[in-house]
């Protein structure tokens, strides 16, 4: 423990000294008596626990030294010893920072009151080093919300509002000051998820616990301008005081979504004419095929390839090649049916399948598809070229057929097309 005694007498640190040992306190005492060694006892590197003041000094008074040590913000905590007993000379000293006065006559009180100070003074250390530390963490905590990519919300258990940071401004583009205290539900939620919310908010209130099994789940939430935006939602909970708090963390995941989208795009249509690949159409053939075998829902499908083609290109070039093939798709896209499917089977061959339609039928539309680009594909401002195309109709009969018999008949009869004449449509039994 280390005393700094302000006083001029000697005798005064004897006596403390002894009286300190009989309470068993062994102590540093050093002892100024003027104002230059006190500034240079504060100044040295001495962690003083309490300062002792006597308030009778000839070359230095008592306010000196309090004012003194209010200045140094070491935050020692002093007490005033005097001669005299006197109430006014108390409550001076007590406005500039003394934490008790003694009388002499009352010295029995100094070394309690010197106990007490310091226990009072280590109390208020220590919860203030623990204020500092709570005050830290908190900022550290607000710091990590804050600079997270993804909203962090924080909702009492009536699902108000109560914590809202930067991410969740600008996922939602609500600022703070508008989210805080609003409910969840009520403002973020599309009226048509609003009832399973409300369940779940239920549940919750009454039981600390979502009724879902999985934490983490997609769902659809409202911005600011009533946008739908997909995104992956975290819920856990906290009781604090007896009260649950939901935490949920909501990443947007549009991009995601749209780059799955995009994947899911490439992967099942061709990139020239934006039509259905092979493996989609091929995929799409075997459902329907499927059909067939369970309902007798009658399937045709046209094998169209376009007549020439290589003419086109050896003659006008591979970029005209590739116009005339996305011209070609979008003619034939037009004319199709809603139910209707037309991919790209391969380099200049298309496949039509024709779900519900019988053979007749099927045939009225190729004539349709081949009488329309004879007629229109010539397009001298796109530098098109006049083309016609060859069509071979197949329905599906046998119920013992595969996918690439059915296909290979229908790939004949476009051959038959092919033979007699091309820009012509052929029947299987043609
Ligand atoms: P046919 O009337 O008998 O069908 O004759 P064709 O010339 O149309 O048939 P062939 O099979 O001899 O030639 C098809 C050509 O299509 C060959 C190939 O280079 C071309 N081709 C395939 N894919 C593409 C493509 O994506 N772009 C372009 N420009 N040409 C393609
Ligand atoms: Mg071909
Ligand atoms: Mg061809």
């Amino acid at each position: 423990m280390h005393i700094l005694l302000i006083d001029d007498s000697e005798d005064e640190q004897y006596l403390l000294e002894n009286e300190l040992l009989q309470e068993g306190l062994s102590s540093g005492i050093k002892r100024v008596g003027n104002q230059p060694d006190m500034q240079a006892a504060l100044a040295s590197s001495i962690k003083w626990d309490i300062a002792l003041v006597d308030y009778f000094m000839p070359d230095f008074s008592a306010e000196q030294a309090l004012q003194i040590l209010k200045a140094t913000d070491r935050d020692i905590p002093a007490i005033v010893v005097s001669g005299q007993a006197s109430e006014e000379k108390a409550i001076s000293m007590m406005r500039l920072g003394a934490k008790d006065y003694i009388s002499k006559n009352n010295r029995f009180r100094l070394i309690p009151s010197i106990i007490r100070e310091l226990e009072s003074h280590n109390k208020r250390k220590l919860q203030q080093h623990f204020e500092r530390q709570l005050h830290q963490t908190e900022q550290k905590l607000a710091a990590v919300a804050e600079a997270a990519y993804d909203a962090i919300i924080l909702m009492k258990d009536d699902w108000s509002i109560e914590f809202w940071n930067a991410g969740a401004e600008k996922l939602f583009g609500f600022s703070k000051k508008e989210a805080l205290g609003v409910n969840v539900n009520d403002f973020l939620i599309p009226s048509r998820y609003q009832k399973v919310f409300r369940r779940l908010f239920r549940h919750f209130a009454e039981t600390g616990k979502f009724s879902i099994p999985d934490k983490t789940f997609e769902i659809i939430v409202l911005n600011k301008s009533r946008k739908e935006i997909p995104v992956e939602l975290s819920l856990s909970s906290v009781k604090i005081d007896h009260h649950w708090t939901v935490i949920a963390i909501v990443r947007d995941i549009s991009k995601r979504r749209d780059l799955e989208r995009k994947l899911r795009r490439m992967a099942s249509h061709d990139p020239l004419t934006s039509l259905v690949n092979r493996r989609e159409i091929m995929w799409r053939l075997n459902q329907e095929m499927i059909r067939f075998y369970r309902y007798h829902s009658p399937v045709t499908i046209l094998f169209i390839d376009i007549d020439n083609f290589k003419v086109i290109n050896d003659t006008h070039g591979h970029n005209i090649g590739d116009k005339t093939l996305i011209d070609c798709a979008r003619k034939m896209s037009s004319l199709m049916r809603r139910n209707d499917t037309i991919g790209r089977y391969g380099g200049e061959e298309f496949l039509v399948i024709l779900p519900e339609t019988h053979t007749k039928k099927a045939f009225d539309l190729a004539e349709r598809l081949r009488t329309y680009i004879d007629k229109h594909s010539e397009n001298a401002e796109q530098q098109i070229p006049h083309y016609t195309i060859s069509i071979g109709i197949t329905e599906l009969t046998d119920e013992q057929m595969n996918i690439s018999t059915f296909l290979n008949i229908a790939d004949k009869t476009m051959y038959k097309a092919k033979q007699t004449g091309r820009n012509r449509t052929c029947i299987d039994d043609c």
